[in-house]
C-alpha cells in the first residue's frame, strides 16, 4: 500500500464517522465501536469498495447489510450497558453483531439462513470477537434457552413485535425493531419493558427486509 492509499483510507473513515454524526449518531461508545469495526470485511467483491458509503448493500441469500447510519441509530437507541446480554434477530452479514460485541458482555445472533451464519462466524473468529454466538434458527421465536435478554435488536421487519421476543425481554430491558408491512413504510420502534408492562416509542421511518418465519433454503 502506498502512502496516498493510507491517506485516502483514513480520510474515507473520517468522512464515514462525520456522516454518522450528521445523521444523529452522537454517542461516543457507539461511534468508537463503529470506528473499530471495518464494514468492508462483511462485504464481498465489488461492494467491499463501497463499505464506507452510507447505503444498504446486497449480501448473500438475497439479503442486505443495513445502512451504517441506521445501524448507528439503532445501536444508540438500544443503549447497551457493558454487562448486557443481547439478542440480535437477523445476523445477515454479521456487521451489527460485531458492533454490539464491543459494547455488550455477550451477544447471541440468529439468522434463518445457515450460509449467512456460517460466513458471519468465520469473520467473528478472524476478528477475535469471542463473545458472539451465531445460531441458525427462526428468530421470530427468540432464543428461549438463553432468555431473558437485557437488550433485543431485530434487523428484519415484522408487522408487530413478535410475542416470544417481548416475553424474552428482561424487566428494565429495551428492544429496538422495525415494524410495518414488508414493502411499505416501516417505523423503527423502541420498546421498554417496565415492572408494569411495555412502553412504545416511534423513532424514525426505515426500510428493512421482512422477518420471515421458518428456516431459509441455504
Ligand atoms: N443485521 C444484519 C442485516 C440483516 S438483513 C447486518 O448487520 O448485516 C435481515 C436478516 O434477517 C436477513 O439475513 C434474514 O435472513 C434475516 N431474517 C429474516 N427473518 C428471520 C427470522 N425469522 N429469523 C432469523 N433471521 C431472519
Amino acid at each position: 500500500m502506498t502512502g496516498s492509499d493510507v491517506g485516502s483510507e483514513a480520510e474515507r473513515k473520517m468522512q464515514f464517522l462525520f456522516a454518522l454524526r450528521k445523521r444523529g449518531v452522537t454517542n461516543a461508545r457507539v461511534l468508537n465501536a463503529m470506528e473499530k469495526i471495518d464494514r468492508g470485511v462483511f462485504l464481498r467483491g465489488l461492494f467491499a469498495g463501497r463499505a464506507y458509503e452510507d447505503m444498504p448493500l446486497p449480501i448473500a441469500c438475497g439479503q442486505t447489510i443495513s445502512q451504517p447510519s441506521v445501524v448507528g441509530l439503532m445501536t444508540q437507541a438500544l443503549d447497551v450497558p457493558p454487562r448486557a446480554k443481547v439478542l440480535e434477530v437477523g445476523t445477515g452479514s454479521g456487521y451489527q453483531a460485531a458492533i454490539l460485541s464491543r459494547l455488550a458482555r455477550r451477544v447471541y445472533t440468529i439468522d434463518r439462513h445457515k450460509r449467512l451464519v456460517v460466513e458471519a462466524r468465520r469473520i467473528f473468529e478472524d476478528l477475535d470477537l469471542n463473545n458472539i454466538t451465531a445460531i441458525t434458527a427462526d428468530g421470530s421465536r427468540g432464543l428461549p434457552d438463553q432468555a431473558p435478554f437485557d437488550r433485543i435488536i431485530v434487523t428484519a421487519a415484522a408487522e408487530d413485535p413478535p410475542g416470544p421476543l417481548l416475553a424474552q425481554l428482561a424487566i428494565g430491558g429495551i428492544m429496538v425493531l422495525p415494524v410495518g408491512q414488508s414493502d411499505h413504510v416501516q417505523s423503527l420502534i423502541k420498546v421498554t419493558r417496565g415492572e408494569d408492562g411495555f412502553e412504545y416509542e416511534e423513532l424514525l421511518p426505515v426500510r428493512f427486509v421482512p422477518l420471515i418465519e421458518g428456516l431459509g433454503q441455504e
